[in-house]
């Protein structure tokens, strides 16, 4: 048998990805009036390299940026200064970035990269998750939640609502458009997660209207409003639940184990010397008020080889059986991905997500987190998908050490692509020639 070639995705390489984002960012609407100096494209750009570079600070990018590689690399045509991409992009509605996320998905689909994603017949985990990424008790804007304390202080901060396909075998994950949870136009009246969720379910159900999933959640979402607008756009949920909150179905598990309609199930998994436990009982009311709402009820307990147990409960519309409890636990844990593998990431692994990149009056703050999350995303489908890139990491060993040499490539030599940084930091640099260095002094 011949050597297996990895087959190269030509439109899933980082500059097709590039290209793909560069001609969504054209086609959108320019708000100021008359011919801009600077593109809004060549902004939004800007503000994309700077994130997919993990440049620290915009200053900094300003500073080392060349202009050259920035033109090649990412096709933009002018390179605001710092000042003049804060203003640009202040005004931009966030919600106008969505169509980026979605033609990096598209190209997924296409190249049947999303296939290894699948979780159980043909249906893909969609994990939820609020996150705060900025709190000031000084900096705000008009989008700034607000914390108003007894001495008259006001807090003012930003969170945003994730959202990323998971998968309980891989690391990878596929960040979605994030929603942002921000002060509503017109009220003084904060927003909440749970109206962020309900619309996150609208935009996605738009987004991707027959796409089959499965929604992971903490037990802050398991509440009937939200499992009805899950119901309403045809999503199925595996949710936590817990005792001190939903009392009125652990009494009726109770009951339906008096009445011996509770079902049992363990298993031995020998080689992590794990033992599982699972009671389940099906078609329960989730609480008294809703006794037309019937979920599926499973708990479980993981005991490991020294005796530490560990214990979860959910709730589910899944259908719960002795050959499905296994894999609907390991889809529920799986809902951890998007705290570890994406928050985490962008906030410890030279993303600098909690880092204030500038915040402007209107929607800066949140146009700047939502590019990160796309930087994130196209660096997430290079991992996943680009056997080069995954080389060049695997040569520097961490995401940290990649992303400086990263920069410092880009900085002191001429690229032609995304391909040609990556071959360099695999191959070293006899295929890169040194830019010209002009004394400045
Ligand atoms: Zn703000």
């Amino acid at each position: 048998m011949g050597l297996v070639v990895p087959q190269v995705r030509t439109h899933l390489c980082a500059d097709a990805l590039l290209r793909s984002i560069h001609d969504i960012f054209c086609q959108l609407p320019e708000h100021r009036k008359g011919d801009a100096e600077i593109p809004l494209s060549d902004a939004l750009m800007s503000a994309f390299a700077m994130f997919s570079l993990k440049s620290p600070s915009l200053l900094a990018f300003d500073k080392e940026r060349t202009e050259d590689n920035l033109q090649r690399v990412y096709g933009i045509g002018r390179v605001p200064c710092d000042t003049s991409m804060r203003a640009i992009l202040d005004p931009v509605k966030p919600a106008h970035l969505s169509p980026a996320f979605k033609v990096v998905f598209r190209q997924l689909q296409r190249g049947k990269a999303l296939e290894e994603m699948v979780f159980v017949e043909g249906h893909y985990l969609v994990a939820l998750d609020g996150t705060s990424y900025f709190s000031s008790k000084e900096i705000h804007c008009d989008s700034c939640l607000e914390q108003h304390h007894r001495k008259g202080t006001i807090t003012y901060s930003h969170q945003l609502l994730g959202a990323a396909l998971i998968h309980p075998d891989k690391r990878e994950v596929i960040p979605l458009m994030p929603e942002p949870i921000v002060k509503q136009d017109g009220t003084e009246k904060n927003d909440c997660e749970r109206n962020a969720a309900k619309r996150f379910v609208t935009q996605f159900r738009r987004d991707h209207p027959n796409l089959k999933v499965i929604v992971p959640e903490d037990s802050l979402s398991s509440n009937a409003p939200h499992i009805e607008t899950l119901q309403e756009h045809n999503m199925h949920y595996i949710l936590g639940v817990k005792e001190g909150d939903h009392a009125f179905l652990f009494e009726q598990v109770a009951q339906a184990e008096r009445a011996g309609r509770v079902t049992y199930y363990a298993r031995e998994d020998h080689q992590s010397g794990l033992h599982h436990r699972f009671r389940f009982v099906c078609d329960l009311p989730l609480n008294a008020s809703n006794t037309g709402l019937r979920v599926n009820f499973i708990e479980y307990w993981e005991t490991t080889a020294d005796g530490k147990v560990q214990h979860f409960s959910w709730v589910t519309d899944l259908c719960v059986n002795k050959g499905t409890v296994y894999r609907l636990m390991q889809g529920a844990r799986a809902r951890w991905r998007i705290e570890n593998e994406t928050f985490n990431t962008l906030k410890n692994q030279g993303y600098q997500f909690e880092h204030n990149f500038g915040h402007g009056y209107q929607h800066l703050s949140v146009v700047f987190a939502t590019l990160m999350m796309l930087a994130f995303l196209v660096d997430q489908v290079q991992q996943l998908c680009c056997p080069l890139f995954q080389a060049a990491w695997a040569k520097w060993g961490s995401k940290r050490l990649l992303w400086e040499k990263m920069r410092a490539f880009f900085y002191a030599y001429a690229l032609e692509s995304m391909r040609h940084l990556f071959e360099a930091l695999y191959y070293g640099l006899n295929k890169s020639a040194p830019t010209l260095m002009i004394d400045s002094c």
